[in-house]
């Protein structure tokens, strides 16, 4: 979607620091990291949400979790523990509509984090 900012980054128009491109997904770094280590993993292919994870292929879905812990494990926080969320609407202030993982880690997380 050309007017979605995390397409555009998908897409190179927007820089950002990748982490790890394999296609259908790409992992970067969080512009305003809340912890030491906090990178966004998303998929290539457009979705609003964890909701409409039903718009992605079978192998993208299973991939996915996969994808997310050897993203963890090139950054250096496997040993010490990451968290792995993702936010969906407006209670859980989702302010990007195309759908990401928070991997965060680094430091010891709070509960709320
Ligand atoms: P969420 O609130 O779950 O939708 O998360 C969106 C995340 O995207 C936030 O943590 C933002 O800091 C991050 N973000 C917004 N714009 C950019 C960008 N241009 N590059 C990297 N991360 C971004």
């Amino acid at each position: 979607m050309s007017d979605c900012l995390f397409c555009r980054i998908v897409a190179g128009e927007i820089p950002a620091t990748i982490a790890r491109r394999d296609d259908p997904f790409v992992a970067f770094a969080d512009i305003a990291p809340k912890s030491p280590v906090h990178l966004l993993v998303v998929p290539t292919r457009h979705v609003d949400s964890i909701a409409g994870a039903a718009g992605l292929g079978e192998q993208e879905r299973a991939a996915m979790p996969l994808f997310i812990a050897e993203v963890a494990r090139e950054a250096g926080i496997e040993e010490s523990g990451y968290r792995v969320t993702t936010n969906h609407g407006p209670d859980a202030l989702q302010s990007v509509a195309h759908l990401h993982w928070h991997i965060m880690g680094g430091t010891r997380l709070s509960e709320t984090m």
